[in-house]
């Protein structure tokens, strides 16, 4: 069983803050300062240049993929790090939808993460020939798979609402309407268990400065299903995704597997903060911190249920629907989260109405589950967000 005091001690949290952001932007590990000032001193200051080869920067972005592989169910030396989330959707994306000639439909769900939805545009744009992207309600992804998808695209747990789709079942139905699957795993790696290798996954991506903690601008992932590894044609073909970087060609010519997912020179202090965020599930056991999680969303919503009547749960009841987090709705979600926040108690807001609220058991425990039912009730119930400042739209929400 994971110690969680153990785990949250490993965490930086600012004194009388009740950290329910977790989704967006996961909190410091107390040891990443002293991580990134090694890399900065001892490696970029004494080695210089030489660091790519002696500090081992160059195959940093697979030794830590094989790290984030562990945590998502993906066979050894099938994850790389770098760029951003929309740049690893486009990769995977290209690749996936070059995989499959003679389809010309991109599926994917209305609830979907909009930069996925836009990435998926630009490059059926740039396609042509008739290539679309269709978009169905979240529940009607299954219906509609057919001889016309190409590639399903999803993101396995919904960024608003928190509902998680079974990413096993729609795999399957994926692949026997002879499409390939695309899977985002933004809100659910290190959130709860993911199994892409069961569940037959062709593409996976996913983020690490949510629940990986990598910290602001951290790097993203993207997995490649061994059976297309060496078929994968990398859109994004840029020089470290080659065959041969060193050897300066002027063709293209792709790298060995997962190799030629990389594009260009890896954030390395980035990934140095990752390092020092993934020693974390050296004690953290993904199936503890779903249980946990599980018991920390239910509490929060029977508290605010409970005391809250004017605010509507958002997320999926049944707790195996939906992923780490809990969104309820109200007309003034905007005003209602600022004054949370001003009270010590950090979550974020969706247009147009939803208030989000992330339980990452790595650091959240009960008692940050009582605060913020009684701070929210206590707002509620004597209109504490009904104020001027807490109306004005910062540029971030
Ligand atoms: C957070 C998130 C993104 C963000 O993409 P970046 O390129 O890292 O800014 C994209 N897609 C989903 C589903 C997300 O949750």
């Amino acid at each position: 069983m994971t110690d969680f005091a153990a785990t949250r001690a490993m965490f930086h949290i600012p004194e009388g803050i009740t950290y329910l952001d977790g989704n967006s932007l996961g909190p410091m590990v107390r040891t990443a300062p002293a991580r990134v000032a090694r890399t900065v001193e001892a490696e970029w200051g004494e080695m210089l240049i030489t660091g790519w080869n002696k500090a081992g920067w160059m195959d940093q972005p697979s030794r830590v993929g094989d790290r984030i592989a562990r945590l998502i169910g993906a066979e050894p030396g099938t994850v790389v790090m770098g760029d951003t989330l929309s740049i690893k959707v486009y990769q995977a994306l290209a690749a996936a939808v070059d995989l499959n000639p003679g389809r010309k439909v991109i599926l994917s769900d209305t609830g979907n993460f909009p930069s996925d939805l836009y990435m998926a545009d630009g490059l059926v744009h740039t396609l042509g020939e008739g290539y679309t992207v269709r978009t169905v309600a979240p529940d009607e992804v299954e219906a509609a798979l057919d001889s016309d998808t190409a590639v399903l695209m999803l993101t396995e747990v919904d960024y608003r609402t928190g509902r998680k789709h079974d990413m096993r079942r729609l795999t399957t139905e994926a692949h026997r309407a002879g499409a390939l699957t695309v899977w985002d795993l933004a809100h659910s790696a290190g959130a709860l268990p993911v199994d892409v290798a069961g569940a037959g996954a062709d593409f996976a991506v996913g983020c690490t400065y949510k629940y990986l903690n990598s910290g602001p601008g951290g790097p993203a992932f993207i997995y490649v299903a061994p059976r297309h590894a060496e078929a994968a044609r990398p859109a994004l073909s840029g020089w470290l995704g080659h065959e041969a970087p060193f050897a300066f060609h002027p063709d293209y010519r792709p790298g060995r597997g997962i190799e030629r997912m990389r594009v260009g020179t890896p954030p390395v202090l980035q990934l140095a903060a990752l390092e020092a965020a993934l020693d974390v599930w050296d004690i953290a056991d993904i199936v503890d911190v779903r249980s946990r999680s599980i018991e920390l969303t239910e509490a929060f919503i029977q508290g605010v249920e409970a005391k809250c009547p004017t605010l509507t749960l958002a997320s999926p009841r049944d707790p195996r629907a939906r992923g780490s987090q809990v969104s309820f709705q109200h007309p003034e979600g905007y005003a209602i989260m600022q004054a949370l926040i001003a009270n010590g108690v950090i979550g974020d807001f969706r247009a147009p109405d939803i208030l989000r609220f992330g339980f990452t058991p790595l650091y959240i425990g009960m008692e940050d589950v009582d605060r913020a039912v009684a701070t929210l009730a206590e707002i509620m119930a004597k209109s504490l967000w009904d104020r001027p400042e807490y109306r004005a739209r910062a540029r971030v929400t």
